[in-house]
């Protein structure tokens, strides 16, 4: 299926004027010699064709298993996982539903560490149905997804509430992969900066350190529906969001966060993707489902290397 058209074009040569000033911008493919930057190392190449990183960052991919599974399903896919050969330059993460995180993490290879989808806004107690942050570091579980669309959209979580709960899980050691993304409407009405850059300073405003946060673009438009965003609709947003946090963060975070894109991201569309130089690689819904599938998909990091 095809994705919604392109963003405006005042702000595509707005994003254009920015992305020049900070020496951002397309991901290259031009002539040798290029500055080809690979999990956070840089040197010059001469190489035909490279394709350059604008982050430092080591690739990223997350699997979001959503409410899907059952015990058995689960241990067929942690074998599926342990059995595939994974390159090295990749972080890997899986967020299984709450109620199956301790079977993963006493079965899944220590090389994927595991994510919550969801996490209270403060410490444990009184919350009927809440897990917190702490009992994730009980069980040994590293990670938690905040701001998800579907929680964000379905449940009604809103930018405060999301930056309050990332500020609360990072005070309590536990690594966020931060969503934001605008819906098929706002992307039509030319807002789609406009709702990236609010959700950020929702996560700004609470976050102060950046060291143990992955954002992830996700446009909801995307999500599970099939309709991929292509790869420079991925990377005009991201390289704008790397702008965003360069004025409003710090260079220094900019430069080293990695950006992630969500949205129907699967084996046979992640090469493309993965070669533009602000996608610092993905999170996955469907497609992290099926193992060989999920593998392909964190390999991909193999796009970001000299295509000579
Ligand atoms: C997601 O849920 O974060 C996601 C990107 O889902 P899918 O890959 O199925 O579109």
């Amino acid at each position: 299926m095809a994705a919604p058209s392109s963003l405006a074009s005042s702000r595509l040569a707005d994003l254009s004027r920015r992305a020049a000033a900070v020496g951002g911008g397309v991901a290259v493919t031009a002539p040798a010699p290029q500055q080809l930057r690979v999990g956070g190392i840089s040197r010059r190449c001469r190489a035909q064709r490279v394709v350059a990183m604008a982050g430092s960052g080591k690739f990223f991919v997350g699997g979001n298993w959503k409410c899907n599974g059952t015990k058995d399903s689960v241990s067929n896919l942690v074998t599926e996982l342990n059995a595939a050969t994974l390159e090295p330059d990749v972080d890997v993460v899986v967020a299984p539903p709450f109620i199956y995180i301790d079977q993963v993490k006493s079965s899944l290879t220590d090389r994927i560490e595991v994510s919550a989808q969801n996490v209270w806004i403060g410490k444990g107690g009184a919350y009927t149905g809440e897990i917190s942050a702490e009992q994730l570091v009980d069980i040994g579980c590293q990670w938690v997804i905040l701001g998800h669309s579907e929680r964000r959209h379905i449940i009604g979580e809103d930018d405060q509430f999301i930056g309050k709960k990332a500020a609360y899980a990072l005070s309590q050691n536990v690594k966020v992969i931060a969503c934001i993304g605008e819906l098929l409407e706002e992307r039509e009405a030319g807002k789609t900066f406009d709702v990236c850059f609010k959700q950020m300073k929702a996560f700004a405003d609470s976050i102060t350190n950046w060291a143990d946060v992955v954002i992830a673009y996700e446009p909801v438009w995307a999500i599970g529906t099939g309709k991929v965003a292509t790869p420079e609709q991925a990377q005009e947003v991201h390289a704008a969001v790397r702008d965003w946090l360069k004025t409003n963060v710090s260079p220094e975070v900019a430069s080293s966060i990695r950006i992630i894109y969500g949205g129907s991201v699967n084996a046979a569309n992640c090469a493309e993707l993965a070669k533009k130089e602000d996608i610092d690689g993905f999170l996955v819904g469907g497609a992290s489902l099926k193992g060989p599938d999920f593998a392909t998909i964190i390999n991909s990091v193999t796009s970001k290397k000299v295509a000579a």
